[in-house]
């Protein structure tokens, strides 16, 4: 069996009020696909893999073959980060969040909008492609993290609560160069529901 791509859980003009429709259908039909289409090709001379969940594959990336590792870094890690992005948005998303994330991260950050602007900096600090991150550490506290490429927080032990894409292609349609707009504007399609579960699991 070989990965697969799970849907996304709204229409593609869904999260219009901060990404357009046409940078969501791009995203996903091709940059998204095209990850998961060479994650499998990839794979396919050691199928094994095909049983592990990605997620342990990309935490040790030691034990995949030399001849692959590369490419399930770079696509197992497109692949893995897309549906966090995804997942990680909702249309009745955004405001702040509540429960016990929203208590820890006023609690390490000093209030939700030093929160946000820190995120907003590890976004706007990642030269060329990458990822802003809000991780959680193994002894439960929060970090504010930025990887490049596709690579995963998993990969540095982290557990990924909010991924945020800022490769061109994730905001180049509407926002140009502006990648600082489209950082601001997340924060109104934030599924902090899905976060706070993330942080919990
Ligand atoms: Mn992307």
């Amino acid at each position: 069996m070989s990965f697969t791509l799970p849907e996304l859980p709204y229409s593609f003009n869904a999260l219009e009020q901060a990404i357009d429709a046409q940078t969501v259908e791009i995203h996903y039909t091709k940059h998204h696909t095209a990850y998961l289409n060479n994650l499998n090709a990839a794979l396919e001379k050691y199928p094994q893999f095909f049983n592990h969940p990605i997620e342990h594959i990309l935490a040790d990336l030691n034990q995949v073959p030399e001849e692959i590792r590369t490419a399930v870094r770079n696509n197992g890690g497109g692949y893995y980060n897309h549906i966090l992005y995804w997942n990680g948005f909702s249309p009745d998303g955004g405001g702040e969040p509540k429960g016990k994330l929203g208590q820890l991260i006023e609690r390490t950050f000093g209030s939700f909008l030093s929160f946000s602007k820190e995120i907003e900096k590890a976004g706007m600090t990642r030269f060329g492609s990458g990822w802003a991150w809000l991780s959680r550490k193994s002894d439960g506290s929060l970090v504010i993290h930025s990887t490049p490429n596709q690579d995963t927080p998993l990969a540095e032990g982290l557990h990924p609560v909010i991924g945020v894409d800022v490769w061109e292609h994730a905001y180049y349609l509407r926002y140009q160069n502006r990648r600082a707009d489209y950082l601001g504007a997340i924060w109104k399609i934030i599924n902090w529901e899905e976060a706070e579960k993330r942080y919990l699991q």
